[in-house]
């Protein structure tokens, strides 16, 4: 008779620990479906402000001015004097020079 009621015991400890893994499970699936949300909310909230600024400065991190200089599209930073040229205009500039 005792054996009998321990067996029984383990079994309703053993269905309460299974009710509780998938409860847990459930729950860590929730939290990351939530985290890959919010993940993707940042990330399209990064995009849309870059987009808005354009280029920062990479020195300072003002935001920097297309200007156009003997034929070439500089980005000047006005905070810094710097100023960048992307790759298609750097290799104008090189051949310029040849
Ligand atoms: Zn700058």
């Amino acid at each position: 008779m005792s054996d009998e009621k321990d067996r029984f015991g383990d079994k309703i400890r053993d269905l309460e620990k299974a009710r509780e893994d998938q409860w847990a499970a459930q729950r860590d699936r929730e939290l990351l479906e939530r985290l890959r949300r919010k993940q993707a909310e940042l990330k399209q909230a990064v995009s849309a402000a870059a987009e808005t600024m354009g280029a920062l400065c990479p020195r300072c991190h003002h935001p920097l001015v297309k200007t156009e200089q003997k034929g070439l599209t500089i980005l000047s930073c006005p905070e810094d004097g710097g100023g960048w040229l992307d790759q298609a205009e750097l290799k104008s500039l090189l051949q310029r020079l040849k």
